[in-house]
């Protein structure tokens, strides 16, 4: 390979669903996608075990298989897939503009339209305990994961919408959910707050902290402190849900692309579109709103399609794309 600038027609920023998604369709679409995943290829999915919720695996599929068979799909149709992170990137600000990147603080790359599908990370809480047991009861989806604690008694921490939600969630499920709020008031909306406090088999404890989460392999028990008056109590659990928040993987696009005040890109209307003609964004990077499998590919599929007709508009074709290597 030459140190030649690669130019490319579509750059596809992150490996979860919507970034395979648009991959697929990129690539049927013969514009050659190029991806680089990113440093969890195959995003958040590959840290749960069981999707039961995508359609079309009647049986529930893992979530690593999923990306695995989602990566092959893309690579079918030529999708080029690189392991490998976006360091910096420079996009254009007119329409047919050409967007320049780097890749692992090295390659340059020059795109015309650019796919940003790199999701968002759970926020933790970052105690030993924690990081040892996740995916051994510790979880930060409770869509994903609350089946598998059918019956049983599990904790949760939080206190926004996703914690009230989530905690209603598990409700219908588990036999009974402890909810840990650590001030004295729940930052979730009134109506969030009612819905909690309405079902019998949620105990929330405000101004309350997680001291330890218990068991070697799996989760056994939980150890919660009373940050005011510091006493400390046990309860048996199997399972206990991190719903602190998440954190949108944007931070390279800062000062370029249009986000809201926590970092999830702003798209226009029901489009992909970012604020910088040819630059598109689907999956969580943009969605706090559901943040799910199923809906980050359906966008995954309108930023190629979004891309395929920005390309058409621009008159882009193909003898315009210099060798790429
Ligand atoms: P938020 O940032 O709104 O809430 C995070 C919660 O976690 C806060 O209550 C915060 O406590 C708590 N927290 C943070 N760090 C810790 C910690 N270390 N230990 C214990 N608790 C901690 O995140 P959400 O994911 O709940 O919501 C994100 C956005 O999405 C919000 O705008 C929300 O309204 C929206 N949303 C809307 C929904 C809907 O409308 N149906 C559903 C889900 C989300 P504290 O309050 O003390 O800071």
């Amino acid at each position: 390979m030459s140190d030649k600038i690669e130019r490319v027609k579509t750059l596809i920023i992150g490996s979860g669903p919507a970034g395979y998604t648009a991959a697929i369709y990129a690539a049927r679409a013969d514009l050659k996608p190029v991806m680089y995943t990113g440093m969890e290829p195959g995003g958040q999915l590959t840290t749960t075990t069981e999707v039961d919720n995508f359609p079309g695996y009647p049986e529930g599929i893992d979530g690593p298989t999923m990306m695995v068979q989602l990566q092959q799909q893309a690579e079918r149709f030529g999708t080029e897939v690189r392991i490998g992170m976006i360091t910096s990137v420079e996009f254009s600000k007119e329409k047919g503009g050409i967007h320049k990147v780097v890749a692992d603080g090295e390659k340059q790359i020059e795109a015309e339209t650019i796919i940003i599908s790199t999701g968002a990370s759970a926020k933790y809480l970052n105690i030993p305990s924690e990081q040892r047991l996740r995916g051994g009861g510790v979880s930060a989806c409770a869509v994903c994961d609350g089946f598998f604690y059918k019956g049983q008694d599990v904790a949760i921490v939080g206190a926004g919408d996703t914690a009230a939600e989530e905690a209603s969630y598990l409700a219908n499920i588990c036999n009974k959910v402890t909810m840990l709020v650590r001030r004295d008031e729940m930052r979730a909306s009134k109506a969030m707050q009612h819905r909690v406090h309405s079902l019998k088999n949620i105990d929330v404890r405000y101004n309350t902290e997680v001291d330890e989460i218990l068991g070697e392999q799996v989760v056994e028990g939980l150890r919660m402190v009373n940050n005011q008056t510091g006493e400390k109590e046990e309860i048996a659990i199997t399972g206990i849900f991190i719903a602190i928040g998440h954190k949108p993987n944007t931070d390279i696009f800062k000062g370029q692309l249009d986000m809201d005040e926590t970092g999830y890109l702003i798209t226009q209307g029901k489009s992909t579109k970012t604020n910088l003609p040819g630059v598109f964004a689907s999956g969580d990077a943009q969605d706090k709103e559901y943040r799910q499998a199923v809906t980050a590919a359906g966008s995954g599929c309108m930023a190629a399609l979004d891309a395929e007709r920005y390309l058409a508009s621009i008159g882009s074709v193909e003898e315009a794309i210099a060798d790429k290597y």
